[in-house]
């Protein structure tokens, strides 16, 4: 067997043994991505020849010492590009580390890689890269979700060990079940975003994408803390976020809303969501039926104040000081048009005007300042939903993965992909999706996720049902026939 299909922690575990030497760990990734990447398409870069000599210097006693962990091209690591998957930040190189990556380095992990994603992290399905789709490793005529596909489908296709994506509307958990793997997004202000280019500073978390529950604790572990360089971090002491994971969900109270099983949702990936419910029953939680009755809202209110944000946070890439730069110029308003107007894609084009017109005079009461009012009435849902369970279970996404090009022309249905995901980044809640099944599809097995939520700083609870759930079923150990 390869050491690229091993988790984190087989992995730590054979080099902590000696029984393989870091190097060899980067080796065999640098194998396996040469043997899938050309179908997958998962890396925008990466520099094998760089992790090996950075291989030759960790500590294997340390937590994550000698695992390389790709990142998705929105977090910052010093000496390497950091692009977000457009075309605007060109040339771009990283003067210092994210705090998430300073984090991993001093927990011994290597920092591997930029995998692709949907630019600027809009998008459900990687299609919105400049540089290309990624491929789903189960159908490579499908989408890997979005938008830390590449995140995620690195990771499935084992040409990752584990991966960090972000997370804004359901950019984690969405490409985690379509590609069957484990995607956790922590509360808001969990784990620093200082070095993650924000989308919308409001909803944006970064977060794991792994190849089970332990690892995403592990990670979280060593990512999750206050940090001085982001003020909307939380001051809240950090648990050890594997202490729990062997409780088991006997006497837990999980509560299933009725907004989740609607008209849109798949019957085939409902039969599977339900069976996984009934599951958790089986092994002694308690399920309870309960209302979000504002969830219909949350699609039109995120897609008001999301764009708004991104509108404000997209400003600064004018082509000045970093980054793309139009020829042939004339005068510097020709430049910002020029430059802006060629560097970005469509869909960063459309959120940018969109979250303009909802910000600009006249329209800003209409719009944003009343998705902001629907935005409390989702928060105060979920408050009041967890005073009765412990955790909310339903689907991840209301459909397997869908065709590559499907939904490309139709923005609207793009956007119904992240329905069931993105209320929580609305109430800044913690979530993960884990895989809890398949489905078929034109001969073709397709992953699907279950969705575990949970109360503000209750990751804790959220991964010991993620927990209970995968180590009494098989479906986390499946893997891809790719090519
Ligand atoms: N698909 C959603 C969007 O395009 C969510 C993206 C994300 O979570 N980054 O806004």
């Amino acid at each position: 067997m390869e050491i690229t299909s091993l988790t984190v922690h087989e992995t730590q575990a054979l080099l902590r043994s000696k029984q393989v030497s870091p190097q060899e760990v980067v080796e065999a990734l640098g194998r396996r991505i040469a043997e899938v990447d050309p179908v997958i398409h998962g890396y925008l870069s990466y520099d094998l020849d760089r992790a090996i000599l950075e291989a030759q210097d960790v500590d294997v006693r340390l937590p994550l010492g000698g695992v390389p962990i790709s990142l998705k091209d929105v977090i910052n690591v010093k000496g390497h590009p950091c692009g977000c998957a457009s075309r605007i930040l060109q040339g771009y190189i990283s003067p210092y580390d994210a705090t998430v990556v300073a984090k991993l380095r001093a927990a011994g992990a290597i920092p591997f890689g930029r995998v692709n994603m949907d630019e600027f992290a809009m998008g459900s399905s990687t299609e919105n890269s400049a540089f290309g789709p990624t491929r789903n490793p189960w159908d490579a005529t499908r989408i890997p979700g979005g938008s830390s596909g590449g995140s995620a489908a690195v990771v499935a296709a084992d040409e990752a060990y584990a991966a960090l994506g972000s997370d804004t509307g359901g950019s984690i958990r969405q490409p985690a079940a379509l590609c069957g793997c484990v995607g956790l997004k922590p509360t808001y202000g969990r784990v620093s975003r200082f070095g993650l280019v924000a989308f919308a500073s409001s909803l944006d978390q970064i977060g794991p994408l792994t190849k089970d529950v332990r690892d995403a604790a592990i990670l979280l572990n060593i990512i999750a803390g206050p940090d001085p360089c982001d003020s909307t971090s939380v001051n809240e002491p950090v648990p050890d976020f594997t202490v729990d994971l062997e409780k088991g969900v006997k006497g837990l109270k999980v509560g299933l809303p009725k907004e989740y099983f609607i008209e849109g949702l798949d019957p085939q990936v409902e039969t599977t969501v339900r069976a996984a419910i009934a599951h958790l029953e089986g092994l002694g939680a308690e399920v309870v039926d309960i209302s979000l009755p504002h969830t219909e809202h949350a699609l039109s209110a995120y897609y008001i104040i999301a764009p708004a944000e991104a509108s404000a946070n997209l400003a600064r890439f004018d082509g000045v000081r970093y980054g793309f730069r139009a020829k042939d110029v004339s005068g510097l308003l020709d430049h910002y048009g020029k430059t802006r107007g060629e560097g970005f894609g469509a869909e960063v084009k459309r959120r940018v005007i969109l979250g303009t017109y909802v910000l600009s005079s006249g329209y800003y009461d209409a719009y944003y300042l009343r998705a902001q009012k629907v935005r409390t009435l989702i928060r105060r849902d979920f408050a009041t939903a967890f005073e009765k369970v412990d955790a909310i279970v339903c689907p991840t996404s209301p459909t397997p993965a869908f065709k590559l090009g499907e939904r490309t022309g139709d923005p609207l249905s793009m956007y119904l992909a992240d329905i069931f995901t993105l209320a929580a980044n609305m109430a800044g809640i913690c979530g993960i999706s884990i895989p809890c099944g398949f489905v078929e599809e034109e001969g073709k097995q397709l992953p699907v996720g279950l969705q575990i939520l949970g109360k503000e700083l209750k990751e804790s609870k959220v991964l010991q049902v993620a927990y209970a759930y995968e180590q009494s079923t098989v479906w986390h150990q499946a893997k891809p026939q790719i090519g």
